[in-house]
């Protein structure tokens, strides 16, 4: 069975599939190699991708777009906040989980973000299997390298709601990494910085490649940085320009926010080859028309604290490599965003002038060192991916809160996955019975200023003075950056071992069943709509080939009336159902009528 490599995108999913000893991507069902990530809900049917994407000015409460941004995160997460205030859905808080209210088959439906990626996913699954002509399930994920343990574990469950079996998830960077190395078949040692900057998310990579052997040095980044964040800069600065043109505030206005935010993002991709852009809106609210226009030194202005944010974390990613910038060979650029050119022109002064390498495409790369990676995990060795090594590292530091409410580092950044390290605690009193471990991520010295992923309590200790009752706690994190956490009470070798508790965004196990039971609905009504649309057309079809052949047989006056006006009234009948949902019963009896008038 073969396997695929998604890369799950903010803005743009694509899919890659290993085939004939190399790596192909797959074009949906438009011919496209890269397919938007949205999802759309209307009346009666569902659309994911370029369907979706076109319903977004006009169907936008309910097209959703953008779901990496809340994946993995909670409600109360000021990102979040921030975010849903330009989009045109709403977000809803469900026990500090953000959830997604729809209008769907004229009854209102409410969705978490993993079910939303999982159908992106699911759309992603289908085109490869329209193209390989195969059942695929195994598949590798990617994520940003910076995405914290909540945020790759949502990603999972996504892939699993959406029928996938994860054999793997692969940072981004490192994913393009694998393209760039394979492409370029390095011989020699080479340190390759890679600079991904997309829609929604920023990563820097330092990777060590030597042919097929990729051994990643230290990565940095931003989950929450890209070209999103450039349109909303554009969207802000027209918002108030039309404040102060016609004294109109569109900020509460969604429809007229999602018309402005489709041509901020046109004017920012024209500013990358020209100094000028226009920006207008028909009618954009209160009767007036956006007429305008943006420089790209205006678009470099407003958006300047966030590239010279890129450029920090070059700097803190080689710091903490180690490695020199004059030791880099390559820069790689991967991304939609690093078209932008006051961007190419930071890095290159950066890096004295050096020619950074565009010689991968930067919308493919992800997925195409993906699929490499799915395929090394389910070949093994194997003549064409022979030798092939990957050693990725933790993006984040992994602790446990000391009783001074302290982060206790036990696996710091960049260290290399997969890894292992035990990590003994004491008991604080005397006859102390259980202990509560919190466990955290991030680099601050308080627990508090972290990432909380989730607490266990050990109880059952036997009654010994302080210090002396002891636990023994394993953290393991594999080779897609997960981590397992156990507790072991080591006095009586009572060996009840603890998998750290979901931290409380994340689903249960049994919600996750219920969303593939949704899913597997889903799949059924779009596999239904996908029936009636095909039987519909062959209707149409025939209709139109019994007008036709008509004049070519020998028929009666009332023959040919009657023919013709059966036709007529099919394709009617057809015309004004075509958006409301027909039974496939009723399209089976019209066809039996024709069938029959013409038989006879
Ligand atoms: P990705 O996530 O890699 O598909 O990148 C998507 C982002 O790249 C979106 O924010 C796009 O607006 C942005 N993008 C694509 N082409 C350009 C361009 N020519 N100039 C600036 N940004 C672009």
């Amino acid at each position: 069975m073969p396997t695929i490599g998604i890369d799950l995108g903010t803005t743009n999913s694509c899919v890659a599939a290993f085939r004939n000893g190399r790596v192909e991507i797959i074009a949906n069902d438009r011919g496209n190699r890269v397919t938007p990530s949205y999802v759309s809900f209307t009346m009666d049917e569902r659309l994911v991708g370029e369907a979706a994407k076109e319903d977004v000015t006009s169907n936008y409460t309910n097209t959703l777009c953008q779901i990496k941004r809340l994946i993995g995160r909670t409600y109360d997460d000021p990102s979040v906040q921030a975010d849903t205030k330009l989009w045109g859905f709403s977000v809803i808080d469900d026990d500090n989980k953000p959830k997604i209210p729809v209008i769907h088959s004229y009854k209102s439906n409410i969705f978490c973000p993993e079910q939303i990626s999982a159908m992106v996913l699911e759309e992603m699954k289908n085109t490869a299997e329209a193209f390989l002509g195969e059942t695929v399930t195994d598949a590798v994920i990617t994520v940003p390298a910076y995405f914290n343990d909540a945020q790759r574990k949502a990603t999972r469950d996504a892939g699993e709601i959406a029928g996938l079996n994860v054999i793997g998830m692969i940072n981004e960077p490192t994913a393009a990494a694998v393209a760039y190395g394979l492409d370029r078949q390095c011989k020699s040692e080479r340190n390759v910085l890679i600079f991904d900057l997309g829609g929604g998310t920023f990563d820097v990579t330092i990777v060590e490649i030597k042919g097929r052997k990729f051994f990643v040095k230290a990565t940095g980044g931003d989950t929450h940085l890209g070209g999103e964040d450039f349109d909303n800069k554009l969207v802000e600065h027209f918002i108030s320009e039309f404040k102060q043109q016609h004294g109109e505030n569109i900020s509460d206005n969604k429809r007229a926010l999602n018309r402005l935010r489709v041509v901020c993002e046109e004017a920012k991709r024209k500013l990358s080859s020209s100094t000028q852009a226009k920006v207008q809106v028909d009618a954009l609210q209160g009767g007036y028309d956006l007429r305008s226009g943006i420089s790209r030194a205006k678009f470099e202005n407003l958006n300047f604290d966030y590239f010279k944010r890129t450029l920090d974390t070059v700097k803190n990613t080689l710091t903490d490599s180690g490695i020199e910038k004059e030791n880099i060979d390559d820069v790689v650029l991967v991304g939609g965003s690093t078209r932008i050119p006051k961007i190419r022109e930071m890095l290159e002064k950066f890096f004295d002038y050096m020619e950074l390498k565009r010689t991968i495409n930067p919308d493919e790369a992800v997925a195409y060192g993906a699929a490499a990676y799915a395929f090394s995990l389910v070949t093994g060795k194997d003549t064409v991916m022979e030798e092939f090594v990957l050693q990725d590292v933790i993006p984040l530091s992994i602790g446990i809160e000391n009783k001074s409410r302290e982060m206790g580092v036990i696996i710091p950044r960049n260290t290399t996955i997969p890894t292992k390290k035990w990590n003994n605690r004491q008991t604080l009193k005397d006859n102390q019975e259980k202990m509560i471990l919190k466990i955290f991520e991030g680099e601050r010295a308080l627990t508090k200023e972290n990432h909380f992923l989730g607490a266990f309590t050990i109880s059952g200790i036997p009654p010994a003075p302080r210090k002396e009752g002891k636990v023994r706690v394993l953290f393991e994190i594999n080779a897609s950056g997960i981590l397992h956490v156990k507790a072991i009470e080591k006095i009586t070798g009572n060996s009840s071992e603890i998998t750290i508790a979901r931290d409380k965004g994340r689903l249960s196990e049994r919600e996750i069943k219920q969303m593939v039971r949704e899913a597997e609905k889903f799949r059924q009504k779009d596999e239904e709509l996908k029936q009636r649309s095909k039987a519909m057309n062959a209707l149409e079809d025939f209709a139109y080939s019994v007008k036709d052949k008509m004049s070519q047989k020998y028929l009666t006056t009332r023959q040919k009336e009657s023919l013709m006006s059966k036709v007529t009234e099919i394709l009617h009948w057809l015309d004004i159902n075509k958006k409301e949902p027909v039974e496939m019963s009723h399209l089976e009896a019209k066809k039996k009528e024709l069938e029959q008038l013409w038989n006879d």
